[in-house]
């Protein structure tokens, strides 16, 4: 039995009355993602020790807990439980959105070869359900890049075309993100976590409206993540976790915004060849990870001091400011008074 991507696994298989016979994989101690195309063949030892296999044969572990509708274009084939085609059609324009999109900051990424298949689910506790099947943690949305499958969580509402715009094009940026480090020989998994979330939240349609404040806030308050830390991983408590897809989104725009696409493109490339998170950067663009971080910091927020130094600053900040006020009045009515005077 073949499934997910490629573990193997062996089994004897029962015999049971009239000819048949009968294996059973328990789910629980070798879990598989759901919707994974399972290929399964039966292997035949003789008395006279010669051997024999049937031929491969194939079915997708599908969700079949409920019946999906179903609606494809070139980029997606959207499998939806409850409401109309009209809502399934938003979810296509999402995909081809969500695809130029992605092209403006990858432009080499193409459609895949395939559509890819999106699951929406009307409830994040229905996705977690059908991905705790498979072990998997808390998620609202997610992908299986390989399987070339998506599951996403849309609730019925007034909230569900902006969840619509986000959750799809995000999803999809990372089955893209994956074709493409195959069309180009690398590894998928060699991407740091900060630019894969990075990107994928940056072809959000819909993006977070809370992120820019939330950065301001933390900037300000020092309580920013440093980069490095978002190499590997992200947090697993939400609130940090928020901030870790903020700043990718924003550090990743950045580099954009500053190296363009073929920068952008670059560092993909160096980082799917395998070259470690920060030594990548160096690599791309002749500064180090930090540098770049820095650098960043000061494009997006100034030069802000930081908040224990403006604490322990305030007393020389009012001695400064009634030092400062003489001459401000003085000027101030100098200006009223001078009959020439200019704004
Ligand atoms: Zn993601």
């Amino acid at each position: 039995l073949k499934a997910g991507r490629g573990e193997t696994i062996h089994g004897d298989v029962t015999l049971l009355e009239g000819n048949k016979f009968e294996f059973v994989h328990d789910l629980k101690k070798t879990p598989l993602p759901p919707f994974a195309e399972v290929v399964y063949r039966f292997g035949i030892t003789y008395a006279d020790k010669t051997v024999d296999s049937t031929a491969d044969e194939s079915f997708q572990y599908a969700d079949n807990r409920s019946t999906w509708n179903q609606l494809q274009n070139k980029l997606v084939e959207i499998n939806w439980k409850d409401g109309d085609p009209g809502f399934a059609q938003q979810a296509l324009d999402a995909a081809l959105d969500g695809l130029d999109g992605a092209q403006t900051f990858l432009p080499s990424i193409s459609q895949p070869g395939s559509p890819t298949r999106v699951y929406i689910y009307p409830s994040a506790q229905e996705v977690q359900e059908a991905l705790q099947l498979a072990s998997y943690n808390w998620v609202a949305g997610h992908a299986d890049p390989w399987l070339n499958s998506v599951l996403v969580s849309i609730p019925a509402g007034t909230g569900q075309k902006t969840e619509l715009l986000r959750q799809i094009p995000h999803e999809l940026m990372h089955v893209w993100l994956y074709q493409y480090t195959e069309k180009i020989g690398g590894n998928y998994l060699a991407l740091p976590t900060w630019l894969n979330e990075g990107l994928a939240t940056l072809v959000e349609r819909a993006p977070n409206s809370a992120y820019p404040a939330l950065l301001v806030e933390n900037q300000a308050a020092g309580g920013l993540l440093r980069m490095a830390s978002l190499c590997n991983r992200f947090p697993s408590d939400p609130s940090p976790a928020i901030l870790a897809y903020a700043q990718s989104a924003a550090f990743t725009r950045y580099i954009h915004q500053n190296y363009g696409s073929s920068g952008l493109e670059k560092l993909v490339q160096i980082y799917a060849d395998g070259l470690e998170c920060e030594r990548g950067v160096e690599e791309a663009f002749g500064i180090t990870f930090a540098q770049l971080e820095q650098e960043w910091i000061t494009d997006t927020f100034g030069q802000q001091t930081q908040p224990g130094n403006s604490f322990q600053a305030t007393p020389f900040l009012i001695l400064f400011g009634v030092i400062l006020l003489i001459p401000v009045f003085v000027i101030v009515l100098r200006r009223y008074t001078s009959p020439t005077g200019q704004d």
